[in-house]
């Protein structure tokens, strides 16, 4: 039996990890993969270039691996804007003009009302600019979980994510310690000292797997932490399932495949610390998280037109998803986000808005991170974590209904990018989970 064969609920869930493992590695993997190859889904807009906003003295890496092959701009097979229609009455093709139109969407800098507006004013009638008017008010009373790239910037460019898989990079050292360090350390909630962690301040990552246990830190900072830890596990899986290989006699590119070596330095308790087994078990805390949040926009999604600019295309993919979301609707026993910040009252009220700002500020720490490959992924799956958060916090659930089915407010809206993260970055975590059954085997 493997260590990493792990087993028992998810901590503060009411699901066997056992349970998760068989939907994932039977139902909802194969789907995903299948989604995430076409078009729609497979080309995600981001900048890389954005100066990191914390320190300046982090040189670009020259890593070979870590390179991004960008799309040019003729070779993105879809188009992204459909021309308004007066007949339309689907909400989500309204809300893709606003989508195109919105400069910055959420907090994006130079943005102006009016320079979004007149963006519009060519086709579209003053009744619609103020129904464009009241959406954009509605998004910016949501809570704001990402920094999102600026939708007009010169440096937004649409990468292949089928061409630029995430794996092994060999971005390590220094760099990406400070990034992982400035992640736990200054952005993810400390346990109360009052509850025996003594007089000295927890300085060090590890000393957080041990202490988000239920005496120690309230269920929303235990959610943080684990939210973040699942991702990291979930990166560094993926970089022991597709590692390279050196070359045998030291010259030539060297092959790709599983480390199990690499794989069980960081997680087997045995050969490294102990916490392995916990931050696995992150992993399935991480996915129940974003199952749950697919769950709940289900309805949403369901009207979405996940538009290419080929009907034929468009169609295929939406019986996709239609199939895919209906068994993460009929999943029963999904991470219940009612029970955050249930308390009504002026600390629970704080509590959320340093959730919300501490998660915004690892959105911003993506910016500095030194290999242009891990950069990708992590801004992706960070935004698309945070789109999950969005759609957790919106509407329903934040009146305190928990029902799987409960709907999202009508006039919610998502962005094709945050659509593309948000299911990229549950594929992530699918995967990581496909990829922990290979590594069972490999132990065997
Ligand atoms: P690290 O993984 O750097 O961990 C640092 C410390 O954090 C550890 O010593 C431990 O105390 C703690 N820790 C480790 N795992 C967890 C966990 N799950 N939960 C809580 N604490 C933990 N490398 C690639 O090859 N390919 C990639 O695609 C890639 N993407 C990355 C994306 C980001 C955003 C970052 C910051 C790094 C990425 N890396 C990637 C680098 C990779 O994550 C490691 O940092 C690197 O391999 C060095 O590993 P390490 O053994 O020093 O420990």
């Amino acid at each position: 039996r493997c260590f990493c064969k792990l087993s028992g609920e998810v901590d503060d869930c009411s699901c066997k990890v056992e349970t998760l493992d068989s939907l994932n590695n039977n139902q909802i993997y194969p789907r995903l993969k299948s989604l995430l190859a076409r078009n729609y889904f497979r080309y995600f807009k981001v900048n890389l270039k954005k100066q990191c906003p914390f320190w300046s003295d982090d040189s670009r890496c020259a890593l070979k691996d870590c390179h991004v092959d960008i799309c040019q701009k003729d070779e993105v097979p879809i188009k992204t804007e459909k021309q308004p229609d007066n007949e339309s009455n689907n909400q989500h093709e309204k809300n893709k003009y606003t989508m195109e139109s919105n400069k910055g969407e959420q907090g994006g800098g130079d943005c102006t009302e009016e320079r979004q507006l007149s963006a519009l004013d060519t086709t579209i009638s003053d009744e619609k600019k103020a129904e464009f008017q009241s959406w954009r008010e509605h998004d910016e009373s949501l809570p704001m979980f990402c920094e999102v790239d600026d939708e007009h910037s010169n440096d937004l460019e649409y990468v292949d994510l089928l061409l630029n898989p995430e794996r092994y990079t060999g971005y390590k050292g220094l760099s990406p310690r400070r990034i992982w360090r400035s992640i736990y350390e200054e952005n993810c909630f400390k346990p109360e000292k009052s509850v025996g962690y003594g007089p000295e301040p927890i300085t060090e990552a590890d000393n957080y797997d041990s202490a988000t246990s239920s005496s120690a830190m309230c269920l929303e900072k235990r959610v943080f932490y684990r939210l973040i830890s699942g991702l990291h596990t979930s990166i560094n899986i993926h970089l022991c399932d597709q590692y390279l290989f050196p070359a045998k006699n030291g010259f030539g590119p060297g092959t790709w495949g599983h480390n199990l070596k690499e794989f069980q330095r960081r997680f087997d308790p045995e050969k490294t610390d102990d916490h392995g087994p916990q931050r696995l078990k992150n992993l399935y805390f991480t996915y129940l998280v974003e199952l749950r949040a697919l769950s709940k926009a289900v309805p949403y999604l369901e009207e979405e037109v996940f538009y290419t600019g080929d009907a034929q295309e468009d169609a295929d993919l939406k019986e996709g998803v239609k199939d895919f979301l209906a068994i993460v609707k009929n999943f029963p026993d999904h991470f219940d986000e009612s029970q955050l910040f249930k308390v009504n009252s002026q600390e629970m009220l704080q509590l959320k808005s340093e959730f919300v700002h501490h998660f915004r500020n690892i959105s911003r720490i993506m910016d500095c991170v030194g290999c242009d490959k891990c950069k990708l992924w992590g801004k992706l799956q960070v935004l698309g974590m945070g789109t999950a958060l969005k759609v957790l916090f919106s509407g329903d659930s934040m009146a305190g209904d928990s029902t799987v089915n409960a709907s999202l407010k009508s006039d919610f809206q998502l962005t094709r990018t945050e659509i593309v993260a948000l299911f990229n970055a549950f594929g992530r975590l699918s995967s990581s989970i496909h990829a922990l059954e290979t590594f069972r085997a490999l132990a065997r």
